[in-house]
């Protein structure tokens, strides 16, 4: 038996939005730039999946445009405030420091283009709040970029009240909802976003396909030159097939969307119970503001990448948390951020879940993980010093 605990990495794809797909791929496989009937089929579909898009999120279709995916989009909302603010001299942006890579990479871009960015400091639970957004926001503040729920430690920020911050002073607010958006309720006028990004590949839809939201009248600027696809915004023929499949799993996920959440969150909590009775470890991220799929632990004395590797010897498909920081020596962003020594924030965990995890894939979980988080600390020359008292424990 294997159980796939890496869902925030990516999902497996549903039936509807696979059987969604099918027929774009050798029946209906026109250009939606074409003329011709078949093409004008493509059209329509396209159309079509863009009118779900926008119901599911509570924006018209004009406002949804299709992407290559989650890192595109946060890209084109990030670079399209910074356009729209240095035409007015405002060069500063607000931010967290447990960003996805999409959105921290992009900024440091434009810092070095001369504009300032505020990383806020998120706390030891990982959250940021609405007043510390509003305290941060200056006369030449252009944006605001606050991630919806993050990938790796599964807080779920405040995003309507950080909303609520950037529209009473004018400044414009993108949230990556990536994470978000199929797992728990997203609305753009509940949260008052102006840009918003999404990506299919994260909620049982196909990957390489998601959406950047821009509310009318903010003028994107395009990241690739060539046709007038999405009105002038994204050049290139559409991939229509991913773009049906990406509609078709977010109509399902959010029909479904409170009961999942509901069995979801049960499991969670089942795994977070049964976790938290291992010493010298801490659940990281915010205990309650949390997304209904993630467990995220950090554990003493251990290695998270030979953690992964025993885990995967025993089924168990699971990850540090940032799927961008693994290969690399450097602990994770986002640990750091959260206030944890290199020691500890090296030895972490993340199982995250969706609406397809069983009770036995969790139990399998529960009677593995300790067993392995021993044997590697037997293993261990610093975790004998530990228990020897020659060092001092990091976590109770
Ligand atoms: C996965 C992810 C992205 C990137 O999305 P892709 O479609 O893989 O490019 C961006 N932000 C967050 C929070 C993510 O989890």
């Amino acid at each position: 038996m294997t159980a796939y605990f890496d869902n925030a990495a990516t999902t497996k794809m549903g039936r509807a939005a696979i059987e969604a797909m099918l027929p774009y791929f050798d029946e209906v496989y026109g250009n939606a730039s074409s003329l011709h009937s078949m093409g004008q089929r493509a059209k329509e579909a396209l159309e079509e999946a863009r009118a779900t898009v926008a119901a599911c999120l509570g924006a018209s279709p004009a406002e949804i445009y299709f992407t290559s995916g989650g890192s595109e989009a946060d890209n084109q909302a990030i670079l399209s405030a910074a356009k729209i603010g240095e035409r007015k001299g405002k060069k500063h942006i607000i931010t967290t420091a447990f960003e996805h890579h999409a959105v921290l990479h992009t900024l440091r871009k434009l810092e070095k283009e001369g504009f300032s960015v505020t990383y806020l400091t998120v706390g030891e639970k990982g959250n940021v709040s609405a007043e510390e957004v509003a305290a941060a926001i200056r006369e030449d503040t252009c944006l605001v970029t606050t991630m919806t729920a993050n990938n790796e430690i599964g807080s779920v920020l405040p995003t309507a009240e950080i909303g609520a911050v950037c529209k009473a002073r004018k400044v414009l607010f993108h949230t990556d909802a990536v994470q978000a958006v199929g797992h728990i309720p997203v609305d753009v006028e509940k949260m008052q976003a102006d840009m918003l990004s999404l990506s299919a590949h994260k909620f049982h839809g196909p990957k390489g396909v998601g959406v950047l939201y821009a509310r009318k009248g903010v003028a994107l600027t395009s990241l690739i030159e060539g046709g007038a696809q999405e009105r002038g915004r994204r050049a290139g023929t559409e991939n229509v097939a991913g773009i049906m499949g990406l509609a078709a799993a977010l109509k399902e996920a959010t029909a479904h969307l409170a009961e999942n959440m509901k069995r979801v969150t049960a499991l969670r909590d089942k795994l977070i119970a049964g976790l938290s009775r291992i010493p010298h470890s801490v659940l990281n991220g915010d205990p309650s503001a949390r997304l209904p799929g993630n467990v995220h632990f950090c554990f003493e004395g251990i290695e998270g990448e030979s953690l992964l590797l025993l885990l995967d010897d025993a089924g168990i498909e699971a990850s540090s948390g940032s799927a961008c920081t693994s290969g690399s020596l450097d602990p994770s962003h986002v640990l750091l951020a959260i206030g944890h020594p290199h020691e500890i924030a090296h030895g972490s965990l993340r199982l995250s879940l969706s609406e397809y995890t069983t009770e036995e894939e969790v139990d399998l979980a529960l009677e593995v993980i300790p067993q392995v988080v021993k044997r590697l600390r037997e293993m261990s020359p610093i975790w004998r010093e530990k228990t020897e008292g020659k060092k001092p424990f990091l976590l109770p």
